[in-house]
């Protein structure tokens, strides 16, 4: 049986004071059903791991596929397992579109990632056009196929589906075009890792997911929970989309 996962991504919001959130948000979830995912701005993520209590993984956004070196700016999977990180976020349509990066990037990072010893979570997703065009499951299906390296295991891949049209825009596909892509990528994982691997690695629907309509959501077949931007930012409402999972 998979473990329920609500994971938030502040994406670029969140100073100090902004884990109040994050604190009132452990105080909510002592014991919780599924596991709770933060990923903050690297800014915060060792002040996050002290914050959030032992209920609550804390995650990055985004790492270099480098442990080390001449890369200004940029942070590696080391260094944020380092600040208490275990999980990363990769391959965002946001990281894919702001920095071009491509699949064999996110592939080289993921390497990166599992090799310090950090979960990651995979994000895929077609544009409106794609999806308008009927070209959903080939895009998904390549990007599962370039982006997920071949050592992942049940426990360290979490792959996320985020239409990028439903991304902060308050449209949600339906549930059957959810519960059509989360299969597709179910029978995918299942093919080239075996029945294991595949069975096990969660997959998030992510995209304009709001306590309003969370429950429905999770409701979907091969649904195992969410990738939450703006939701996740208030305690309050990232507890009630918890509450739903
Ligand atoms: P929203 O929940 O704000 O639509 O963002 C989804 C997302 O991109 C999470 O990674």
């Amino acid at each position: 049986m998979r473990r329920k996962l609500a994971a938030g991504n502040w994406k670029m919001n969140g100073l100090g004071a902004n884990l109040a959130e994050l604190e009132k948000l452990s105080g909510l979830h002592g014991a919780p059903d599924c596991e709770i995912l933060i990923c903050p701005p690297a800014t915060l993520i060792s002040t996050a791991r002290v914050q959030a209590g032992e209920q609550i993984a804390i995650g990055g956004q985004d790492c270099h596929e480098n442990t080390s070196g001449a890369h200004t700016g940029d942070i590696s999977a080391e260094m944020l397992k380092d600040a208490g990180a275990s999980h990363v976020i990769l391959g965002h349509s946001e990281r894919r579109e702001d920095h071009d990066e491509s699949d064999s990037d996110v592939r080289q990072k993921a390497c990166a990632a599992i090799e310090a010893g950090l979960k990651v979570v995979i994000c895929v997703g077609e544009s409106l056009e794609e999806r308008e065009t009927n070209n959903t499951l080939d895009i998904i299906g390549g990007q599962l196929a370039g982006s997920i390296p071949d050592q992942v295991t049940g426990e360290n891949l979490v792959v996320a589906y985020e239409p990028i049209w439903a991304i902060g825009t308050g449209k949600v596909p339906t549930l059957d075009q959810i519960g059509e892509v989360h299969d597709f990528i179910r029978t995918r994982l299942e093919r080239r890792f075996g029945e294991g691997v595949g069975r096990s690695a969660r997959i998030l629907y992510g995209g304009s997911v709001k306590p309003g309509n969370a429950s429905e959501i999770f409701a979907v077949s091969n649904v195992d929970g969410a990738l939450v931007g703006g939701a996740s930012l208030k305690a309050d409402d990232f507890s009630a989309i918890i509450t739903a999972l």
